[in-house]
């Protein structure tokens, strides 16, 4: 064979690849679109077991639920359990293995959903009801039509966990029969990690986690669970930030004052906690702790590509929130999510307001908040602001102080530290990374979102530390679906959006 003609055939097989992507997310659609009807009342069905992860019976019907349909799929499953705890709801994993695949791609979703009081909700939480648009728009409960018929993707199904977090499993489970159904290969193995107490606070995770380590082994872990951006748009999430906090309780007189006898000579103790937290941080933002910021992971320039992917909305927060002024005004929103923080969470000393009275009180006490970056450990953050309150020249104690304490020491400040997690975040020029945003690139027309992290924070870190592997969270529920809150709802495009961007994320090259 010439070199031209090489040259052509590879030509030929390139576009023809291409040609193939870009006819996946078609074939899902043409799919789906014939069996809509169908899809939905199977996910209705799915929606009525209850989820609580306190409720094992049914929680195991779940379980139960999600082995059979994935089975269907040709995925091996099995229950991940802890021998000693047979209380804890099963973790479900599976795994489809294709043969000449390299990569693997690990799916989380949670199946388990928030308790619900059905006196709050307009249906039975766990009796999915349909209607024509969001309930507060004045949408009205509709039925189901015919079988082959199309469904308004406008309509929204109410229900517990509709959105938070069953709604990737209807979305997974009919992207597989669609691909199935056009003969088009998955490009990864998937393994599946289907968790049972997400919403009790993932109390075994870990655990479950280190128990079964190599089964879990993989590149890339993809988090199917939130809210896609208030905007619509599709968003791919890359970290979340950690958090801890302390309570610091500063000392005056060992009984309250008279102001007017001893005002202007005994010690303050909200004046002491005043001056101390202004030693602290500055009206700008600025954290003048030694070495607050020294871990945290540089802010990169594909961050700042990122950052350039979300809407401005700074301006409108401030006008919603009557604030003429930010911390660090030239930092946006989503960069401050990039630094650790120190937030006075409430303070007391004394009263105000019909109860203030003239005295100088005992003791003023500061709930302090720090939500962490990557790079910050909550232990540590801790001991700097610990080393910062010694340095102004604190005692420290970790009990009220008796008598013989007080006279001892000039100033003394009990600090009570709070439990806590790291930050996780993965980098955004991650290849496989690169690779899933590439995939949702290719499956939607609308110009996708990247959060380098969510500012709340959760206890991703677990996954990270146990398992080593980047973490990317893919959202695709509608921002208004009331997530652990009464008429929980999912909009039904936002599952025909999870089918398409699934499709070209399973078989993204
Ligand atoms: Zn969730």
């Amino acid at each position: 064979m010439n070199k031209i003609s090489i040259a052509v055939l590879t030509l030929l097989f390139i576009s023809g690849s291409v040609y193939a992507q870009s006819q996946t997310v078609e074939k899902v659609r043409d799919y789906r679109q014939q069996n809509e009807v169908e899809i939905l009342s199977k996910y209705l069905s799915f929606l009525k077991i209850p989820n609580i992860a306190s409720d094992l019976p049914n929680i195991k019907r779940n379980a139960e639920y999600l082995i059979n349909e994935f089975e269907k799929r040709g995925a091996s499953m099995e229950l991940l359990t802890l021998p000693d705890k047979p209380e804890v709801p099963p973790v479900v994993y599976g795994e489809i293995k294709t043969p000449g695949v390299e990569r693997t791609l690990i799916i989380y979703v949670h199946y388990d959903g928030q308790p619900a009081d059905p006196k709050n909700w307009t249906h039975d939480p766990w009796e999915p009801v349909i209607y024509s648009g969001s309930m507060q728009d004045g949408g009205e409960p509709v039925e189901l039509p015919g079988a082959g018929e199309k469904v308004n993707p406008d309509w929204r199904i109410y229900g517990r966990s509709a959105s938070d977090d069953k709604v990737p499993f209807p979305a997974i489970l009919n992207t597989l029969d669609a691909l199935r159904h056009s003969d088009i290969a998955l490009t990864s193995n998937l393994k599946f990690f289907f968790e049972g107490e997400e919403e009790a606070g993932s109390p075994n995770v870990r655990q479950i986690l280190e128990r079964y380590k190599e089964k879990l082994e993989g590149d890339l872990w993809l988090f199917l669970d939130g809210p896609k951006h208030q905007s619509g748009r599709p968003q791919v999430v890359f970290g979340v930030r950690g958090v801890t906090g302390m309570e610091i309780t500063v000392y005056g007189p060992s009984r309250p004052l008279h102001s007017g006898h001893y005002g202007g000579w005994a010690p303050v103790p909200g004046q002491m906690l005043a001056n101390l937290l202004a030693s602290m941080k500055k009206e700008t933002g600025e954290i003048l702790i030694e070495g607050f910021n020294e871990h945290t992971a540089p802010i990169t320039e594909a961050d700042r590509r990122a950052f350039e992917t979300l809407p401005d909305y700074d301006r409108q927060i401030m006008e919603d929130l009557g604030l003429a002024w930010t911390e660090f005004e030239e930092r946006a929103l989503i960069e401050s999510y990039m630094y650790p923080t120190l937030t006075i969470r409430g303070l007391e000393s004394g009263n105000t307001g019909e109860l203030a009275r003239n005295v100088i009180p005992t003791e003023a006490v500061v709930s302090l908040g720090i939500r962490l970056a990557k790079g910050n450990d909550p232990g540590e953050m801790k001991d700097k602001v610990e080393a910062h309150i010694k340095k102004q020249g604190y005692h420290i104690v970790r009990e009220d102080p008796d008598h013989e304490t007080r006279l001892k020491h000039r100033k003394i400040a009990k600090v009570t530290r709070g439990g806590g997690y790291p930050a996780v975040r993965t980098p955004i020029d991650n290849p496989m990374a690169q690779q899933v945003i590439e995939a949702i690139k290719n499956a939607t027309d609308e110009n996708i979102i990247l959060y380098p992290t969510f500012g709340g924070s959760l206890p991703l870190f677990h996954f990270e530390e146990v398992m080593q592997t980047p973490i990317v969270i893919v959202p695709i529920a509608n921002h208004d679906n009331n997530q652990h809150a009464p008429d929980e709802n999912i909009r039904i495009g936002n599952i025909w959006y999870g089918m398409d961007i699934y499709a070209k994320i399973f078989t993204m090259e």
